[in-house]
């Protein structure tokens, strides 16, 4: 869209128009006594405001239609990747588990990076699925019982051979013994722990350590995820949670992502009924926070 039809643009043209007007009325009464000049002036006025407004009204409108016609064709584009990956991942799952018997190790060694790579696309393309529900609204989230110690558990398991190939620990802080019963989407919750918590291995950059502490109160739980990695720059801390931002420490370091983990993870907890938040120091490291009602509210 061209600034001129930009409605901060507009809207700040409509400002001086009416800046304008006002002093020439002003004049115009100072100058003149008779009412027809009044009235004339005041038509001009109001037909000049209604078509300067109705052009803001027209541009707006524009806008809205392409940002849904944008986050539709994300939506069906991904919906068709899905089945093609699907299928790739099963033919390569074939290959590796019934007829490897054929196959050499370097042959093997190919495929298995193209079911790596595979995995990558289907998440990537599911992550830009999630990103058309926020924006089209459309988001739904199942509800179910589940404890929410034992997810983390699980997610860390799943993240323990990321760790272990970037010399990273991870530990979990957490009162003994504790049920922490959460009434909500578990494969969800599941995603934005998983998230924070692959940030922060990945963000580390050398050897190092990630904490997830976990505290139940009175109505809801606080989840934690501390790491001493390179941190987010200051000037940059009021965008993190937008769709597709990456800091510029992240790519200097050339770190891999797509800048959408956070914004779903946001979305999801704030869904869930929850808020997310972090503090960061450049090179000092970050934690990122999110709370959850817990099941008896
Ligand atoms: P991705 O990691 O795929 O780029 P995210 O939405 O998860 O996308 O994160 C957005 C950006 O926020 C990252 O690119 C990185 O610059 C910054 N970031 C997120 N988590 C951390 C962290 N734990 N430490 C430092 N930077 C982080």
């Amino acid at each position: 869209m061209p600034v001129w039809q930009a409605p901060s643009f507009l809207f700040i043209v409509m400002g001086v128009v009416i800046v304008v007007i006002m002093s020439v009325v002003y004049l115009i009464t100072q100058k003149y006594d008779a009412p027809e000049v009044l009235i004339l002036s005041e038509i001009a006025i109001v037909t000049l405001l209604f078509t300067v407004g109705n052009f803001i009204i027209q541009s707006i409108e524009q806008m809205a239609k392409t940002n849904k016609m944008k986050s539709e064709f994300v939506s069906i584009a991904s919906h068709q990747l899905k089945g093609p990956l699907a299928q790739i991942n099963w033919e390569v799952e074939l290959l590796l588990a019934k007829n490897r018997e054929g196959l050499n190790e370097k042959q093997c060694a190919i495929i298995k990076r193209i079911a790596d790579s595979n995995e990558r696309m289907a998440r990537l393309v599911n992550d830009l699925l999630d990103v058309a529900r926020i924006d089209q609204g459309s988001l739904v989230l199942n509800q179910e019982r589940f404890d929410l110690l034992q997810l983390v558990k699980k997610v860390v398991e799943n993240n323990r051979f990321l760790a272990k190939a970037n010399n990273v620990e991870i530990e979990i802080v957490c009162k003994e013994n504790q049920k922490i019963v959460i009434n909500g989407d578990r494969r969800r919750i599941g995603i934005v722990l998983d998230n924070l918590l692959s940030n922060a291995i990945k963000y580390i950059n050398r050897k190092g350590l990630v904490k997830i502490k976990i505290v139940k109160k009175k109505h809801e739980v606080l989840v934690s995820v501390k790491d001493n990695g390179i941190g987010i720059p200051l000037w940059q801390q009021d965008n993190v949670f937008e769709k597709f931002f990456r800091s510029a420490n992240a790519s200097r370091y050339q770190i891999t992502g797509t800048g959408l983990g956070l914004y779903i993870s946001k979305n999801f907890v704030e869904k869930s009924g929850g808020k997310m938040w972090f503090k960061s120091e450049e090179n000092k490291g970050s934690e990122f926070f999110f709370t959850l009602p817990l099941e008896d509210n």
